[in-house]
């Protein structure tokens, strides 16, 4: 059995449907699950005309407190790009 795979489908699929789980860790004495998002697609899409002639401007890093379970706090780690857009769009 996949544990990460199963958690990527049934969980990350409902929930962030743009980022998929690259790593995970749990600290048991802080009771905190730490997952480790990035973006789901290689090649990214321009929002607007769905063209993936954009630009990747940079990654970005930002960490979140998510919900609980089970009094375990989850602390998402995640990798996010900024996008150029084409002119016609931007
Ligand atoms: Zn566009």
């Amino acid at each position: 059995m996949n544990i990460v795979a199963d958690f990527h489908n049934f969980f990350f699929n409902l929930f962030y449907t743009n980022f998929k789980l690259f790593n995970y860790q749990f600290d048991e004495d802080k009771k905190e699950i730490h997952l480790f998002l990035e973006p789901k697609d290689n090649y990214p899409q321009c929002p607007i005309c769905k063209n993936h002639n954009v630009v990747v401007h940079e990654y970005r890093h930002r960490i979140v407190k998510d919900g609980s379970y089970n009094g375990f706090q989850f602390i998402l780690h995640i990798t996010y790009r900024t996008l150029v857009l084409p002119r016609i769009c931007g």
